[in-house]
């Protein structure tokens, strides 16, 4: 047996009992007659003594272990004279008999501790080490414990776990493919699932009623600190369900979800926005609803008083950063030059202080007089002490530049407190996106959604205003998931198909097994999915998704480890039958 105990197993009641462990060194000190051993797995520590008086070999071969090395002794646990009350294994250390190197390690070329010395790029050429960190192994399981309770639950309901293939058909989700060239079928090739979602509504056909999986889903994008090429999905579709179902059932998933892996409870009905509101009051889909400050439209108040910026703006709008009136000269002007950053491209900032005397002041004091700038603050519901902040031009524009001012001033202002979660059911988001590079529509969601039977007399005279009946949730600020209610009708998919520019042959081969399905009886049925990568970085209290992931690639779609995407050998191409050319890089 190679150990009787775990490094985080032993306490006082096992005093006087013979054990043996197995682990990592993590750390040895000598103190002259003594060496002291912290041996790590990952279950915890376990302090390891060796008495140069009584056992002279055995505590030179104890000093000639390196960090890193994987141990195994046998020995009797005694109490500790000194007790270290940080860590449960604490009052206990072993008195080792027997010291057996299994292994000997090179040393580590960072730090395997909680704060590690270790820059990124080296921790991820080097993740199975950095996985050794107990920090990084909490994630891991943070996101076991979110696996495993997410399956209890949709189990608990009914939801059967079915698996759908990798090797597919391109299914269009807004992204690229990932393409794998077939060998046996020369010049044709599989893409791979951006998610599958054509198949778990052939599931529905079939008759399954609910199903889930928690699956690979790959897309060919540009990265970010949130987003993948391959992440992971909580996918799931119901039959003979309306949008009040799904929603009723997965808001008690994440309610059970944040019960069990955090112990927190939603005693409460998730609030729900419709998408046009949360564009007019957060300027964003994914509105974080942990503080306030909402946008309020002073158009009407400020337009046409003689300020040549907002009277040739489309829309000015304001936030209250309450609190925020101390603000000095300079950190406005930093604020200032913070919009004005191309990645913001607002072309500049107007405020109005709130003194607290009372007294009004603004950076265009020029031309309002005091009752006028009495009257944005009267509309911004601003007191003695508040900051109101004012940026105008063109309404989309603008709202995009005051949600990430409205970000920014609730990061600075300490009112987004990771350990705080806020969920929010975004609905009726529209059924079409005018793509301005293509001049065409394409699906805000995906082609499978179906149109709000209300507006649905709008499809081919006012498209754009055609509502759908999708829906996502956001926590903290971020799409955490997003679904709709399908289309089951031939007809309706085929229309849909036509509206986004497939002709009916394009329509009719690349989702002709679909449209083909929904003449055989399909029921209505609707679903989500949630992205589990982010879902665990959320609970986490994190931005970054990467660190949730055991295996993650870096901003480049690289891993380092393995050194991947490579090159194939020319046999391999010969085999598929490809030439590779450079000629577009
Ligand atoms: N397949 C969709 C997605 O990946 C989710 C859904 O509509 O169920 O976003």
């Amino acid at each position: 047996m190679y150990r009787t105990h775990t490094n985080g197993e032993l306490r006082l009641e096992q005093i006087n009992t013979q054990v043996t462990l197995a682990g990592w060194v993590q750390r040895s000190r000598d103190l002259g007659g003594m060496t002291f051993i912290d041996l790590r797995d990952r279950y915890g520590i376990t302090q390891l003594a060796f008495n140069m008086e009584e056992n002279a070999d055995l505590c030179e071969q104890a000093r000639k272990l390196g960090r890193e090395f994987v141990i195994q002794v046998e020995g009797t646990v005694i109490e500790r004279s000194s007790k270290n009350k940080n860590i449960p294994t604490g009052e206990i250390e072993i008195k080792v008999s027997k010291l057996t190197t299994l292994n000997a390690a090179k040393t580590p070329p960072f730090t395997i501790e909680d704060d590690t010395d270790g820059g990124e790029e080296l921790r991820a050429q080097y993740r199975y080490l950095d996985l050794r960190r107990n920090p990084v192994q909490q994630k891991i399981r943070l996101r076991n414990k979110v696996a495993l309770e997410t399956r209890k639950y949709l189990d608990s309901q009914d939801f059967l776990d079915v698996e759908t293939p990798y090797l597919i058909k391109s299914t269009p989700e807004g992204a690229r493919d990932f393409i794998v060239p077939s060998r046996m079928n020369p010049g044709e090739f599989y893409a791979l699932p951006q998610s599958p979602q054509t198949f778990k509504q052939l599931l529905m056909v079939s008759g399954f009623d609910r199903y889930y999986q928690i699956v690979k889903c790959f897309r060919d994008e540009d990265l970010r600190a949130d987003r993948q090429p391959e992440f992971t999905q909580i996918d799931c579709e119901m039959a003979f369900v309306e949008q009040e179902d799904i929603l009723q059932t997965f808001e008690g998933m994440i309610k059970h979800l944040f019960a069990e892996v955090r112990g927190i409870q939603f005693d409460y009905t998730f609030p729900r926005i419709t998408y046009a509101e949360a564009l007019e009051k957060y300027g964003s889909d994914k509105p974080d609803i942990r503080f306030g400050m909402e946008f309020v439209d002073l158009t009407e108040l400020t337009k046409g008083k003689g300020f040549p910026v907002f009277d040739s703006a489309e829309t000015i709008l304001a936030i209250n950063a309450e609190g925020a009136n101390n603000y000095t000269r300079k950190q406005i002007d930093a604020l200032t030059d913070w919009v004005k950053r191309p990645q913001i491209g607002a072309t500049g900032l107007v405020y109005l202080r709130y003194n607290e005397d009372g007294t009004l002041k603004s950076s265009v004091d020029k031309f309002y007089s005091e009752e006028e700038l009495a009257k944005w603050a009267e509309k911004t519901n601003a007191k003695p002490g508040d900051l109101v902040l004012l940026l105008c031009g063109n309404t989309d524009k603008v709202r995009k530049q005051m949600n990430e001012l409205r970000l920014f001033m609730g990061t600075e202002l300490g009112l987004r407190d990771p350990n705080v979660f806020k969920p929010l059911w975004v609905l009726d988001f529209p059924l079409l996106e005018w793509d301005e590079e293509n001049d065409r529509y394409h699906a805000m969601h995906h082609p499978f959604t179906s149109p709000k039977p209300e507006d649905f007399h709008l499809i081919n005279t006012d498209p754009g205003k055609v509502r759908a009946n999708a829906y996502d949730l956001a926590i903290n600020g971020v799409e955490i998931g997003g679904g709709s209610i399908r289309i089951h009708d031939r007809q309706l998919q085929a229309q849909m198909f036509d509206l986004l520019g497939f002709t009916p042959e394009e329509a009719q081969e690349q989702f002709g097994f679909l449209m083909n399905a929904f003449e055989f009886g399909a029921p209505p049925h609707g679903g989500l999915a949630f992205g589990l990568d982010r879902l665990v970085a959320s609970m986490g209290g994190s931005d970054s998704i990467r660190d949730y992931i055991a295996f993650p690639k870096n901003n480049r779609g690289r891993d380092v480890m393995i050194d991947a995407p490579s090159a194939l050998n020319s046999t391999q191409l010969k085999e598929l039958n490809i030439a590779v050319s450079m000629e577009n890089h």
